[in-house]
Parts: C-alpha cells; sequence; structure tokens
C-alpha cells in the first residue's frame, strides 16, 4: 500500500520496526471486516491534527487560566472544541481533557460522589462497562455498585425493575448506558427514577454518541446532570473521553452543601487538577476537528446508515436460524447468543477472526460460561459504514458468518475460502485515514 509509506516518511527512516507494524495492522484494516463496534475509522483530517506538534505544549487549567506561559494558539482551539461540543450535543458545559472514557467516568465520580457512596449500574455480564461499578475496577472497590441489567430472558431493560431496585436502594448515582445492549434507552423514564430517588442520573455514550447525533437515539443531555462519552468510537475521533455537563447542581443542598461550586466547576475541578496533569493538546485539535465533521448532514446520514446496516445484517443472521440477544438490533451492534450451541462465544469469535471478520466474545445476559469464554459473539456496523458499505453487503457478510458457523469442526478450507472473498470485498471500498478519503 504506497499511500501508507508516503504517510510516515520519516517513521520509516527513524525506526522501521515500528513503521513496519503500523503498515501491518493498516494492511489487517484494510483487508478484513472491522466488526468491533466500539472501533472505527478516524479521518486523515483527525490523524493529522492527532499526529500534529501540538503534543509539544504544556498548558495546565483551562482556556484564560492556565499554569503555563505561550497559550496563543491552545486556548482558542480548546474554546473552539468546547463550543462545537456543546452545540452538537446542545449541552450547558463541556469538558474535553479526559484522556479516555475510563478517565472521563473515574471524573464523574469524583465531581458527583464521595468514596462509598452507592452507585446504580449495569454490571460488565449484563452490558455494562468496568466503570458503572464492577468490582475489578476502582468503581467497584471504592463504591458500592448496586447492579441492575436486562432480563435473562428477553435482553430487555425492565424499567419498572429498575424503579423497585433504585426505590430500595436509594443510590446516589444512576449510570444509563453500556456496551453491548443492542436496543434504546429510554431517559425519560431513567430521569423519572432519578427524580424519584433523587438520585443524579449520568448517561454514558461512550458507543452510540454518533446514534444520538444522527438523531436515531434520543439525546440523553436533557435528562441527565452529566453524561460522559469516548470520541473514538461512533464519532471517528482521536483516542479520547468527554463529558458534557448541566451547571447548576439541582441537589447542591441535599448532597453538596460543603462546597459552593457548582457542577460545571465541579467537573472541570475533578478533572484537572484531581485526577490529571496537563491536557493532551493534538487530541483536543483532533476533538474539534471530530466535532466539526460531526455536525454535518454527511455525518447524519452516516449515523443513520450504521443502524440501518446493523438492521440488514441482524435479519441476515435471523433468517439463517441463529438467536440474536434481545431478538435483534436498533442501534449499531448487535449480540449473537449461543447459549444453546456446543460453540462458545470465544470458539466463534475465533474461528470468525480466521475467516477475516473481526469481532468479539461477549457474556449475553444470564451467560451460564465464564467472562474468558462466554456464549456471546458481539459485532457492529460503524468501522463498515465508515468504508461506505450498504445493506447488500451486509448480507453478504451474514453469509459468511453463517458459513464459518457451519464449519467450526472442519474451519481451515472454509475459513480461507471466505477470507479471500472477505478482502477482495474490502478492496472495493475506501477506507478513510487509510486510503482513499
Ligand atoms: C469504551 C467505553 C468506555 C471507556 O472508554 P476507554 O476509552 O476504553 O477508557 C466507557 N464506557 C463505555 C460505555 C464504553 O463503551
Amino acid at each position: 500500500m504506497p499511500e501508507c509509506s508516503e504517510r510516515h516518511p520519516h517513521l520509516k527512516q527513524s525506526d522501521p520496526e515500528i513503521y513496519e507494524l503500523i503498515q501491518r495492522q493498516a494492511e489487517l484494516e484494510s483487508t478484513t471486516l472491522k466488526m468491533i463496534p466500539s472501533e472505527n475509522f478516524a479521518s486523515f483530517a483527525v490523524l493529522e491534527a492527532s499526529g500534529s506538534i501540538l503534543t509539544n505544549k504544556y498548558c495546565e487549567g483551562y482556556p484564560g487560566a492556565r499554569y503555563y506561559e505561550g497559550n496563543e494558539a491552545v486556548d482558542p482551539i480548546e474554546t473552539l472544541a468546547i463550543e462545537r461540543a456543546k452545540s452538537l450535543f446542545v449541552a450547558e458545559h463541556a469538558n474535553l481533557q479526559p484522556y479516555s472514557g475510563s478517565p472521563a467516568n473515574q471524573a464523574v465520580y469524583r465531581a458527583l460522589c464521595k468514596l462509598g457512596d452507592k452507585v446504580m449500574g449495569m454490571p460488565v455480564p449484563g452490558g455494562g462497562h468496568l466503570t458503572h461499578g464492577w468490582k475489578v475496577n476502582f468503581s467497584g472497590s471504592d463504591y458500592v455498585q448496586v447492579p441492575y441489567g436486562p432480563d435473562p430472558e428477553t435482553g430487555l431493560l425492565d424499567y419498572a425493575r429498575i424503579r423497585e431496585i433504585a426505590r430500595r436502594e436509594r443510590p446516589k448515582m444512576i449510570w444509563v448506558g453500556g456496551t453491548s445492549y443492542p436496543r434504546i434507552l429510554h431517559y425519560d423514564k431513567f430521569a423519572e427514577i432519578a427524580d424519584e430517588v433523587e438520585a443524579y442520573l449520568v448517561a454514558d455514550i461512550a458507543h452510540i454518541n454518533g446514534l444520538i447525533v444522527a438523531g436515531v437515539h434520543p439525546n440523553p443531555v436533557p435528562y441527565c446532570d452529566m453524561v460522559s462519552s469516548t470520541i473514538h468510537k461512533m464519532l471517528r475521533g482521536p483516542r479520547a473521553g468527554f463529558v458534557l455537563s448541566r451547571v447548576e447542581d439541582r441537589y447542591q443542598e441535599k448532597y453538596h452543601s460543603d462546597t459552593k461550586l457548582n457542577l460545571a466547576k465541579r467537573i472541570d475541578r475533578a478533572v484537572f487538577p484531581g485526577l490529571q496533569g496537563g491536557p493532551h493538546m493534538h487530541t483536543i485539535a483532533a476533538m474539534a476537528v471530530t466535532f466539526k465533521e460531526a455536525s454535518t448532514e454527511e455525518f447524519r446520514q452516516y449515523g443513520r446508515q450504521v443502524a440501518r446496516n446493523c438492521k440488514a445484517l441482524a435479519e441476515g443472521l435471523l433468517r439463517r436460524g441463529y438467536q440474536l440477544v434481545s431478538g435483534g438490533t436498533d442501534n449499531h451492534l448487535l449480540v449473537m447468543d449461543f447459549r444453546a450451541s456446543e460453540f462458545t462465544g470465544k470458539e466463534v469469535a475465533q474461528a470468525l477472526s480466521k475467516a477475516g471478520i473481526i469481532c468479539n466474545f461477549n457474556m449475553v445476559p444470564g451467560d451460564p460460561r465464564k467472562p474468558l469464554i462466554t456464549s456471546g459473539v458481539r459485532m457492529g456496523t460503524p468501522a463498515l459504514t465508515s468504508m461506505g458499505m450498504k445493506e447488500p453487503e451486509m448480507d453478504r457478510i451474514a453469509g459468511w458468518i453463517d458459513t464459518v458457523c457451519r464449519n467450526l469442526d472442519n474451519l481451515e478450507p472454509a475459513a480461507a475460502k471466505v477470507r479471500a472473498e472477505v478482502a477482495e470485498l474490502c478492496s472495493q471500498f475506501e477506507i478513510p485515514g487509510i486510503r482513499g478519503k
């Protein structure tokens, strides 16, 4: 791929080992189907900002209030990025400095909770994120998780049940969002529950932010005290996190009478100096570029197509006799359910990978198998849609998944055949940041 060698001429000279390995990753990404739902392709423009000289700059603090001099360029960059984020999500306040999604969530805890507080979240097997109170994470050891999750039979959230748990446990904060829930989340219903028990409501939109921007899913901002997110998943940005927040704390009296700081100030202080040092300005510049790209009609069309593609993929699999968690999807991902199969999620995911279909094994609600084995395979359409694939390609892919799953006992020939067809399909499309646009 000559495009790639032209992109990193200095690296090729100075560090051929790393250069070759990056080439190898580019080769992998352009000949296989990237179906891990949290992965995507950042544009050349985003990559350029992210790889820019801004990596040299130290500017601890926020625009107009820094602990270092020489901010004539970086202040307007961060201000512009913040304004774009606020306007895209119609938010009162945005902090773009968290180094990634997990640190963004850590900042939310620091701004809203005290050590040992009860926090409601979905456990990892039910589709929640590590940072929503899972035991091996800081959020599980420093706070007390009150778990809720999808019904093992239907795969759906039961809002009456969630309300019951909240009324019984009276958590200080409720997380809504996750990594493998394939359905729309009803923030209005969560808001009613949070209001009733006087809990903060925080949406974690790391996965579905692009669907919100495209209007496929509701925007949680009006319902939530804070909204946390990554920007490198569906939004196709650099590796980073951000937090949107209300300015006023509606529970200041009840929970934070010890401080005069409002919510916006508290999240800013939680990020810096509470948890981090200098902001990554090369990343924040790339975030500004990402928010600009995401504010276009082209991006909204992309978001709608991601969901249409995922529906087409789900239909293709259902038609071929496969079980899906919750029976389908209305977002960018689906989870195949192999609870009834002798084959495990891990075996299927590894087999698909041999065939050039890259996804991940995943717990399903009520999974009887262990987290490193699982009964589920999670896959999504954001990256394929960024390449320009549409419904007909999704049906072909469902056919290939079926071929692999039917040949698990004698995988090699089938996998080799599918692998070649996958590479041929990929070669027909442009790939943002790798080749073409
Ligand atoms: C990916 C993800 C995160 C964490 O992001 P990292 O950048 O991997 O730390 C947090 N919450 C949810 C729901 C996620 O999907």
